[in-house]
């Protein structure tokens, strides 16, 4: 089972997918490989960086299982192949967030068992504000949020499931509601993290 997350800049993604692996012990992230440049405030680990060179170099060796060209500013972002894979022989259930046009090619393959969250807000000025708190500038934000979120808002039907992240811990138990059922659905059983210490910030 591969859970894609999508959603536009300051809905929450990463943190609902550090939360859930936080929760279900068997559930992996697949990092992301990217060109454009670390935050500030960015995790270690979050991405693999490489330059515009390293990325089309590995392109061409097939490297990726899905990368796109992401936003207006044209940074990669991509997939890799065996990380996918290694969660997948292990057993385990691999956890990652891509954009919507990926998304969408990737989900025709019937090869992967795709469960698709489209995570959104109900009021947009909410993703303003997270932006603003992360520290991006004013140029990002517009780069990020005001073409975009339409765009994006509007791919959520090619999505399994929405949820609406204005309120962070809702959202986290609807979620956590969805995967018991996709688990439940494959017969896939495990101990869930009842102590959870989260640790990572909110957004
Ligand atoms: P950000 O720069 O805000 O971290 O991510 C920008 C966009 O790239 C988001 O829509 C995010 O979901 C997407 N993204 C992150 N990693 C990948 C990836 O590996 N592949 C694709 N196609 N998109 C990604």
């Amino acid at each position: 089972m591969f859970i894609i997350i999508s959603g536009p800049s300051g809905s929450g993604k990463t943190p609902l997918l550090y939360r859930m692996m936080e929760i279900y012990p068997n559930i992996k992230k697949i990092q992301s490989y990217t060109t454009r440049q670390s935050r500030k405030t960015e995790v270690r680990g979050t991405y693999v960086y490489m330059t515009k060179a390293q990325f089309e170099q590995k392109i061409k060796e097939n490297f990726f299982l899905e990368f796109n060209k992401v936003h207006k500013d044209q940074e990669y972002y991509g997939t890799g192949r065996a990380s996918y894979e290694k969660v997948i022989k292990n057993g385990q259930v691999a956890i990652k967030d891509i954009d919507v046009d990926s998304y969408k090619m990737i989900k025709q393959n019937k090869d992967l068992d795709i469960v698709g969250i489209y995570v959104t807000v109900k009021r947009r000025s909410v993703l303003f504000d997270r932006l603003r708190e992360r520290g991006e500038s004013e140029r990002t934000i517009r780069l990020r949020l005001f073409d975009r979120v339409d765009y994006e808002n509007k791919q959520s039907c090619f999505y399994d499931y929405v949820v609406y992240t204005d309120k962070f811990e809702n959202a986290s138990n609807e979620l956590e509601k969805i995967i018991d059922k996709e688990f439940k659905k494959r017969g896939i059983v495990v101990k869930k993290n009842e102590k959870r210490e989260f640790t990572r910030p909110l957004f």
